[in-house]
Order: structure tokens, then sequence, then C-alpha cells
């Protein structure tokens, strides 16, 4: 018999997408000029409570786009968190500037504000926080520092649209918040990303860049070296219509991070597996339910295998960047690779049902018995 497969993430998509993203290629307006992008960009950041949004192709050209604009050049130092995707410390590298990284919380698992300080140089120039799967970092102490040290603070925000750290949405905590739409994350364009900040001249800079650099009052002069990073009219028309469902969405990863959290109760009583428990500051929007083997006696590479041969697709985390060959020291983070080690996303697409949750878990019971 085989039972359906379980996917790790699936985009929503629906009747409205469809209208917008034909509504656009009948105006014609089919590259970045027309009317959806100024409409996502204004309802996007509006939604984190930012004043401008810049739309962009995809979440790494909001990251580098963002750095570039917080002036980080070459010979800079910014502090990333180790355990995150690679976008994160390529975009660093992007400018010519090194990424340093930085141990995680073993509470939280996000950047450890408290390992920060030991890290910082006469280089340092920002900080990078990375709200991992869909969990907020610990702000102030970060913004504490920055401020503090002089340093930019420009958020990863790249899974965590909508989540909120003591009340307030992430994105337009820092100086510029980056996010992506690509088809995993919480909302998508297919491709997609976009900064977000409340800085006025800030975010006309970052337009200037994102369109070579080109001068809006005069065609064809280009005062620094810009980029074309510019979004699509038709990506934009489908990110218009995923804003507006985008609280909807919200409201049910949480439902499926609650039926995770009964269902998984008795293993995580047993301590076979630890959760992802929400801080008592952080509103989660769980992009991925993530739990930690507590244990390695049955290899996590295992326990996928046995998940995936009862039609349960998984991620493991990310490696630490630290470790992977264009950025290996041999420098030691305990945390970040411990977690790694041990870090298990599960099924969290939004159109999930509580038996499919209880199915997954199910299989997870029976693979850590090996
Ligand atoms: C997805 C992601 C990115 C990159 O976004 P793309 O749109 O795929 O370029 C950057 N950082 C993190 C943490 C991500 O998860």
């Amino acid at each position: 018999m085989t039972v359906p497969r379980i996917p790790i993430a699936e985009p929503v998509l629906g009747e409205e997408e469809l209208a917008n993203v034909v509504e656009a290629v009948r105006s014609g307006w089919i590259s970045s000029l027309g009317a959806f992008i100024p409409e996502f960009e204004r309802t996007f950041a509006a939604f984190c409570g930012a004043a401008h949004g810049i739309a962009v192709a995809n979440g790494t050209m909001a990251l580098h786009l963002a750095l570039v604009a917080a002036g980080v050049r070459s010979g800079d130092e910014v502090l990333v968190p180790s355990l995150t995707f690679v976008a994160t410390p390529n975009a660093v590298t992007y400018c010519g500037a090194r990424p340093v990284f930085v141990d995680s919380s073993p509470e939280t698992w996000q950047l450890d504000a408290r390992a920060l300080e030991a890290k910082l140089t006469p280089r340092t120039k920002a900080i990078m926080p990375v709200h991992l799967y869909g969990h907020p970092c610990d702000m102030d102490p970060i913004l504490e520092l920055a401020e503090r040290h002089g340093l930019a603070v420009v958020e990863d925000a790249a899974e965590a649209h909508g989540a909120e750290y003591r009340g307030r949405r992430v994105g337009a905590l820092g100086r510029i918040g980056c996010f992506s739409f690509y088809g995993n994350k919480v909302i998508t364009t297919g491709e997609g990303g976009m900064c977000v900040t409340n800085d006025a001249a800030l975010a006309e800079h970052l337009r200037l860049l994102r369109d070579h650099g080109m001068d809006p009052k005069r065609p064809y002069w280009h005062e620094v070296i810009g980029y074309n990073y510019r979004m699509t009219n038709l990506q934009a028309a489908v990110g218009v219509a995923q804003v507006k469902r985008l609280p909807g969405f919200i409201d049910k990863k949480r439902q499926i991070a609650r039926w995770y959290e009964k269902s998984l109760a008795p293993l995580a009583q047993a301590g076979r597996v630890r959760l992802h428990v929400e801080a008592p500051w952080a509103k989660s929007v769980f992009w991925m339910y993530s739990v930690l083997l507590a244990d390695t006696r049955v290899p996590l590479n295992e326990v996928r295998r046995a998940l995936a041969e009862r039609g349960v697709d998984t991620r493991p985390f990310f490696h630490p960047a630290h470790v992977l060959p264009p950025y290996a020291t041999g420098e030691r983070l305990p945390v970040a690779e411990d977690l790694a080690g041990r870090g298990l996303n599960l099924p969290s697409s939004i159109g999930l049902e509580q038996d499919q949750v209880e199915r997954v878990v199910q299989a997870l019971v029976e693979a850590l018995e090996g």
C-alpha cells in the first residue's frame, strides 16, 4: 500500500493570485513598472510596521542591497549567526566584507546576543540577526550593543514574516529588514524579496541601488554603481494577493504548531525530542516546525530515511556556515554544531491537517525506534 507523501512545504495559491497575474499580463506591464509593485511594497511594508518597502527579485538580493545601503564595504566585518541559510554570509561576501560567525542560543536556537561582544573588532560594521525557522531573535540586547558601537542592524527575516518580538513585528526593528518570497516561505511570489525600513533617505538609496544606481530625475545618469535587482510586476501581482492572506497563513502555521506540540508531547516527556518552544517575549510564525532529537541513538539521517519510507518529507537543519568549505577556518561554535547535528524540520505546509500531523508524529515514533 502506498500512502500519499506529505511534503515539507507547499505554497497555497488561489484565484486572486491567478486573476492578478492575468491582469498584469493583459496590461502589458510585465517587467518592473506596473501597478502591482508599489501596491505590494505598500501593503507588505505596512504589515511589517515599516514606512517603506523596496521589492527585489529575491531574498538574497534584498540582503545584499541592504548591506550595501548600510555602508558595508570591502574590509569590513559583519556579525552573523553561523546557523543560518548560506545566503546570509554570502551577502556579506558579495560586499567584499567578511562574515564573522557567532554561536547560537541553546534555548531559542537564534543568534546568541551574549556571544556578540567577544567578536567585535574595529572593523565590525553591522550585525545580521536571522529569525531562524520563524522564531524572532532576542533583539533588545542586539540593538543595544549596535547602538553602543555604532553598528547597523540588518535583519534577515526571510523565514519570519509576521513574527513578533515583544509585540512588534520583525523587519522594522533594525535599520533594514529583509524578506524572501521563495516558493516555500511564509508567503511567496515564486522568487522574490523585499527590504523594509522606516528611514526615508535609506529607502530612496535602496531604490537607486536596485535600479542601476540611476538618478530618477536624470535618465542614464549613474552616480554610483548599482544593480538590477528589480522585481517584476508578475511577481508583485502574486504578492499583492498573498499579503492579504498572510494573517490567516500565520494563524494556520501556529495552529499546526499546536497540533505538533500536542502529538509530540509523549516523545518530549520521554526526553526523545526537544520542541522549538516560544520564548516568553516571542510570537513565532513556525515557518518550519522543527524538533531536536534528544540523542542520536538512531542517527539523524536514518531517522529521515525511515520517515521518507513512511511518506514523510523532512529537512535537516542548515549546516553551520563556519563548517562549509568557503568559510571553514577550523573554528568551533559548539551550540550551532550541536543544533545542526540533531535538528529536523517537519512538514509545515499551510494546507496541512491535524490527521496528517498525527501521521508525521506516528512515523517519527516508529523512526526513533530504529
Ligand atoms: C530563504 C532564505 C534566504 C534567501 O532568500 P532567497 O529568496 O531564496 O534568495 C536568506 N536567508 C534565509 C535565512 C533564508 O531562509
